[in-house]
């Protein structure tokens, strides 16, 4: 298809795929075998296999210099971060959060018998938008959850004057954020804690794995009791606790994630330049932009796709894209609002969340990481814009081919 300019060599049409292997989006980045498999040894030569072992020690050491917080405790996921953080906070009644995020967001906060409450977003920056909270807070309401998406971070400081004014917690999903600054300052810093993933997706992982940052000393060590089933010393049992520990083995691969990680970021952000260059004069498609003055991890491309100047919309150009193995996806669609859990809340929260519903129909994931090359980008670029040339005429077919 790349040298011709006609829609039936493409392969949703039965043309051969553009990629013989496919490109993903959130391929795990494995690191440096023998690193990790030195530390494997130690971990089953000292038959010390969890229970905050060395090697948990010195991923959260490692943790801390990196983004220059007092505490981060390791966890076995985010998802139980967020649970275990919620809890630590003595939070109750209702917490805000974007609708426009991973549905584990929402489900932290349902799990500890919270109610989510959707706040819509700010469409320039894809993230919570401080100037609708205020209209989401009821006598209930005890906290602002902000989710920093594709590591660009919130709005922190206008978040925080609505929490100041309100009197509530603020605490931060940085699922997506580890190794990205704020001013200048390493997100994991701010509000009251902030919880990373190291999930094998992330671009830095553990397998499974999270990490809870905060500067309190006091929460910091009842979220580290709490990970730990409550547990004051051996066994005297101080408060509800559950298991949210990380293994010797997750942490031995994070500390072999975190020594490659200045490689795997200038391989991320390399390819964050070539796709701008590449999708950059495609019109109706607008890559979501870093703030180059700012650290970032870059682990996201994504792109908006406006279906009146592409000619197509999202869902066609990921299907031509995917049957050229170029497995670009839908990212937060449709919405935590929009999910069978959620969408039955009493009508407040069902309230409508117009720039969320409009951002969840245009936004697309595109292939990235060390595995992807700047020729497999160029490629991937050539066959947007020959999807956007012949847009409706693939629109068509596509949908007779329903
Ligand atoms: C990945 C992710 C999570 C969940 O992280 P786990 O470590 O898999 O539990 C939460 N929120 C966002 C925004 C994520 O992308």
């Amino acid at each position: 298809m790349i040298s011709g300019d006609t829609i039936d060599l493409l392969a949703v049409f039965g043309g051969a795929p553009a990629f013989t292997q496919p490109l993903h989006v959130g391929r795990p980045n494995v690191g440096a075998r023998q690193p990790f498999l030195e530390r494997v040894e130690s971990i089953l030569d000292s038959k010390r296999l969890t229970n905050n072992g060395p090697q948990v020690q010195s991923f959260e050491r490692r943790l801390e210099e990196i983004t220059g917080v007092r505490h981060c405790v390791a966890v076995c996921n985010a998802t139980v971060g967020l649970e275990i953080l919620i809890r630590g906070l003595g939070l109750s009644g209702e917490v805000i959060l974007p609708s426009f995020t991973f549905a584990a967001t929402a489900s932290a906060i349902a799990w500890v018998g919270l109610r989510p409450i959707f706040c819509d977003i700010d469409p320039a920056t894809h993230n919570l938008f401080p100037g609708g909270i205020e209209a989401a807070i009821s006598p209930r309401t005890t906290a602002i959850l902000g989710v920093h998406v594709w590591g660009r971070p919130c709005d922190i400081d206008g978040l925080r004057a609505v929490a100041r004014r309100h009197s509530l917690h603020l605490l931060f999903d940085a699922a997506h954020a580890f190794g990205c600054t704020y001013r200048g300052r390493p997100i994991g810093g701010f509000g009251e804690a902030e919880v990373f993933s190291f999930h094998a997706t992330k671009f830095a992982n553990t397998f499974e794995g999270g990490a809870i940052a905060t500067n309190d000393d006091d929460l910091a060590a009842r979220l580290r009791r709490t990970r730990n089933f409550g547990l004051q010393g051996a066994d005297q049992v101080v408060e509800v606790g559950t298991n949210g520990k990380m293994s010797e083995i997750a942490a031995a691969m994070g500390l072999t994630s975190l020594d490659d990680i200045d490689q795997t970021v200038a391989a991320n952000r390399s390819n964050y330049l070539e796709y701008l260059g590449a999708l950059s004069d495609i019109p109706g498609i607008s890559v979501a932009r870093h703030d180059l003055s700012e650290q970032c991890n870059f682990q996201y491309v994504v792109a908006e796709v406006d279906a009146p100047a592409a000619g197509l919309g999202r869902d066609d150009l990921i299907r031509v894209l995917q049957a050229e193995n170029v497995l670009a996806r839908r990212y937060f669609y449709p919405g935590c609002h929009q999910m069978d859990p959620y969408r039955s809340h009493s009508a407040r929260d069902q309230a409508s969340l117009p720039a969320t519903e409009w951002l969840v129909q245009r936004t697309v994931a595109f292939p990235t990481g060390p595995a992807v090359s700047a020729q497999d980008i160029r490629t991937i670029g050539r066959l947007v814009a020959l999807a956007v040339r012949h847009g409706p005429e693939i629109q068509a077919r596509l949908a007779g081919a329903e």
